[in-house]
């Protein structure tokens, strides 16, 4: 969930995410790998598998997890030194996809979030997002 979570929010190529899946881990096999990735993980199918994408932000990952305890960043804040990667990301996400989610029933809330925030906390997240992935594209 993770892994793949990381990847759709930062906006991998989903075929590429597949053959990732499928070169790393030995016991994956195509046939339940490929739908799951694609459908589930990555709402790369048109929506055959799910009504939605699987999205969250770091705050999902902590109350799922211990994975935040301890860490150096802080999975509330979306902008800033110690902003969580998987918010700042999962706020640019919904950003970017505004149009297509606003009239999604289940994502409207968060895009009516999004457009809460002040014109300069957008875009700190969109800058920082930028920023993320340059750096992970190294
Ligand atoms: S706060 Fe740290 S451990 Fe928690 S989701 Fe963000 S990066 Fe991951």
């Amino acid at each position: 969930m993770v892994t793949g979570l990381f990847a759709l929010l930062l906006g991998v190529e989903p075929k590429r995410v597949h053959e990732w899946y499928l070169a790393v881990y030995v016991d994956a096999v195509e046939w339940v790998e490929l739908p799951n990735v694609l459908g589930m993980s990555q709402f790369a199918d048109g929506g055959f598998m799910g009504s939605k994408p699987y999205i969250a932000s770091g705050k999902y990952i902590q109350r799922m997890s211990n994975y935040c305890t301890g860490c150096r960043y802080d999975p509330e804040l979306a902008s800033g030194p110690r902003a969580c990667p998987f918010t700042t990301l999962y706020w640019d996400f919904i950003g970017r996809h505004e149009a297509l989610f606003d009239q999604h029933p289940r994502l409207k809330p968060q895009v009516m979030n999004w457009q809460r925030k002040k014109p300069e906390q957008q875009q700190a997240i969109q800058r920082e997002a930028i920023t993320l992935k340059a750096l992970l594209s190294r």
